[in-house]
């Protein structure tokens, strides 16, 4: 998958559903959702994996959970409970290299996770 479709989204060169967006942070529907609700939420700045997160880019992450509370909570899911996951290089199932948070929600969540 290419290196830079979330920054085509970012700069509406591809379609996407988003549902949250500000300076810093975007967040849309997964074009193939893991449960009822099931959003990506990104920086806009692109930093390829965790690997790569300098201090610098800390303040970005914390504004990327609170997107995906924020998120959860307007569609319903603050209380019954959600998932919010970042998958970190190929053997964890990273096809996107630009970092995001999945926010899964609306059907039981089995642990360990597969
Ligand atoms: P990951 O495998 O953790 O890198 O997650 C990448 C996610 O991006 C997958 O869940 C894909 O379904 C999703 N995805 C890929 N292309 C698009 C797209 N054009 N719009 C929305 N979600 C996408």
């Amino acid at each position: 998958m290419s290196e830079d479709l979330f920054l085509k989204i970012i700069k509406r060169e591809i379609p996407a559903e988003i549902i949250f967006e500000n300076d810093r942070v975007l967040a849309f529907r997964d074009i193939n959702p893991q449960a009822p609700l099931h959003v990506l939420v990104i920086p806009k700045q692109h930093i390829r994996t965790i690997n790569d997160i300098t201090p610098e880019q800390d303040a970005v992450l914390g504004e990327m959970f609170r997107a995906a509370a924020q998120i959860a909570t307007a569609e319903g899911y603050r209380d019954e409970g959600y998932r919010v996951v970042m998958n970190c290089g190929e053997r964890a199932g990273q096809s996107v290299f630009h970092i995001h948070l999945h926010l899964l929600a609306g059907r039981d969540l089995g642990w360990p996770p597969g």
